[in-house]
């Protein structure tokens, strides 16, 4: 069992100033795989103090010093690249071939995607006499979730670095294996010590420090909407800048002169990948009333397509939920929809046949769904989709945005102006359409609940700007 007890302040591995471990578990094996220690506001006064000095020297250097560092970075992480796949697959139970194919590539691709923001980006410009300046914000606190651990990651500090902010990391405490590495492979970069600090702990011990803390600046939170929320009054006191990657109850709309077949298809592969655990997740697939039982048809073919096993092994099956408590959440919500009187096509309460030890799930589609069921309005986090009718295209845009949420939407149709016209008026954040991939370069953020910043590429770096207007330098002003 690894020893990940030490947190690292000011550019040093150091213990806790108290004792307090959490054993982490193998959600595969439900055996024990490191111990972490649980920090406390004391540990985080000492990683905020290094990072105040710290940024007193960072902050000024140039965008070619933070550039150098950057590629570094790079190079350092590719380096390990392997080692976080397997750290990511271990920790959170996603499939070894996913989380090098997909987890771990999130890493690289936010570093690269943040390079290129920067060695493009405009940090002065000139309003008539004034001149605007887009400076570093100060500390930053950073905290982050376990579905995508390494993204998540990626996305605040990366850019906080960009910025030439310091800061400090709180990984989740269920997924802190790949953040113990991350912070090998800065400790492996020149960043002056106290640049970049982490340490573990819960939400209430250090999550809710760091977001009261008067020498933090910026808070970028990622999670869910329950701790967002916490967060944002946490941080109010001291006005700092909180920035809220939250939940998600996405919807997926296929229209009727959709290409049924692959759009569904999709759709099942889409809810399923990382086993539900995405906050964009299309939870919701809305179908036009004409193709609807087809579409039950073919979803249900396809989710007994998906296989469940064991992590470790290569292949495109997927992995465990990530944790106890997570697998008990989801049964709960798939008995709930059961006994709300959805119809449950495929899947259902239970653990897949031979998979007894682990936190497995079947992969479960529901039809019949209407969007008050609480399976079509709370986030499950799990493999199950519900499929809910609807008549028109007014209706559809309206089901789709009767949610508290506004990460992200889907839609399938082979009419290029519905497409724009109701991607014009879905309230989320993303909308892709028949399936379109998105960059490590575009906005990832959510409207409404889903929260209110935007990550990646140029739109992440400004998240750590302050921006000065400076007037009178030049004689005719
Ligand atoms: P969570 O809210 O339980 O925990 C997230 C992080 O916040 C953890 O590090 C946790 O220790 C910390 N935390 C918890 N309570 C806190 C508090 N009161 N003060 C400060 N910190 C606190 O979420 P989770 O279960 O780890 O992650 C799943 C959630 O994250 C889902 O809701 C998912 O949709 C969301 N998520 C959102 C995005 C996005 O970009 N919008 C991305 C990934 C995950």
């Amino acid at each position: 069992m690894k020893n990940l007890r030490n947190f690292y302040i000011n550019g040093r591995w150091v213990a806790p100033l108290k004792v307090n471990d959490l054993c982490v578990e193998n959600p595969a094996t439900e055996q024990p795989l490191a111990t972490i220690s649980m920090g406390s506001a004391a540990d985080v006064n000492l990683a905020v103090a290094a990072a105040k000095s710290a940024f007193a020297t960072y902050s000024q250097f140039s965008v070619d010093q933070r550039i150098v560092l950057l590629e570094q970075l790079l190079q350092a992480y590719l380096d390990r690249y392997h080692e976080m796949a397997v750290a990511i697959s271990m920790e959170m139970g996603s499939p070894i071939t996913f989380a090098i194919e997909e987890q771990a590539d999130r890493g690289s691709g936010h570093i690269a995607a943040t390079l290129d923001a920067l060695k493009q980006y405009q940090f002065e410009q000139q309003i008539g006499s004034t001149l605007i300046v887009k400076e570093p914000i100060g500390v930053c606190g950073l905290i982050t979730p376990w579905n995508w651990p390494i993204n998540q990651i990626a996305c605040k500090v990366v850019p906080a670095l960009a910025a030439g902010c310091s800061m400090l990391l709180k990984p989740s405490e269920i997924a802190p294996i790949s953040a113990y590495l991350f912070s090998e492979i800065i400790d492996q970069v020149g960043f002056p010590d106290g640049v970049y600090n982490m340490l573990n702990g819960d939400g209430a011990g250090v999550g809710a420090a760091i977001s009261s803390h008067p020498d933090i600046q910026m808070l970028s939170f990622t999670g869910s909407t329950r701790a967002g929320i916490l967060v944002a009054k946490s941080a109010a006191d001291s006005i700092k800048r909180v920035t809220q990657e939250l939940g998600g109850k996405s919807p997926n709309i296929i229209f009727e002169d959709a290409d049924l077949e692959p759009a569904v298809r999709g759709a099942v592969r889409n809810i399923m990948s990382n086993s539900g655990q995405s906050c964009n997740a299309p939870s919701r697939l809305l179908v036009h009333a004409s193709v609807y039982d087809r579409a039950v048809q073919i979803a249900a073919h396809s989710a007994e397509q998906i296989m469940v096993d064991d992590p470790a092994k290569e292949g495109n099956h997927i992995g465990p939920l990530s944790s106890r408590m997570q697998f008990e959440k989801v049964q709960s919500l798939i008995q709930k929809g059961i006994d709300e009187g959805a119809e449950l096509v495929v899947g259902g309460v239970g653990k897949p046949d031979g998979f007894e030890t682990g936190y497995f799930c079947k992969p479960t589609i529901f039809a019949k769904v209407h969007n008050q069921m609480q399976i079509a309005r709370e986030e499950i986090f799990g493999p199950v989709l519900a499929i809910i009718p609807f008549d028109t295209e007014q209706q559809a845009i309206e089901i789709a945005n009767d949610t508290d949420y506004g990460l992200a939407a889907y839609l399938s149709t082979s009419d290029m102006d519905r497409a724009q016209r109701v991607a014009g008026k879905l309230r989320a954040g993303t909308v892709r359409i028949n399936g379109a991939a998105q960059s490590y370069e575009v906005p990832f953020g959510g409207y409404k609940q889903s929260g209110n910043g935007r990550e990646w590429g140029e739109f992440g770096l400004e998240d750590y700007l302050e921006i000065k207007a400076i007037s009178g330098l030049s004689s005719n002003s």
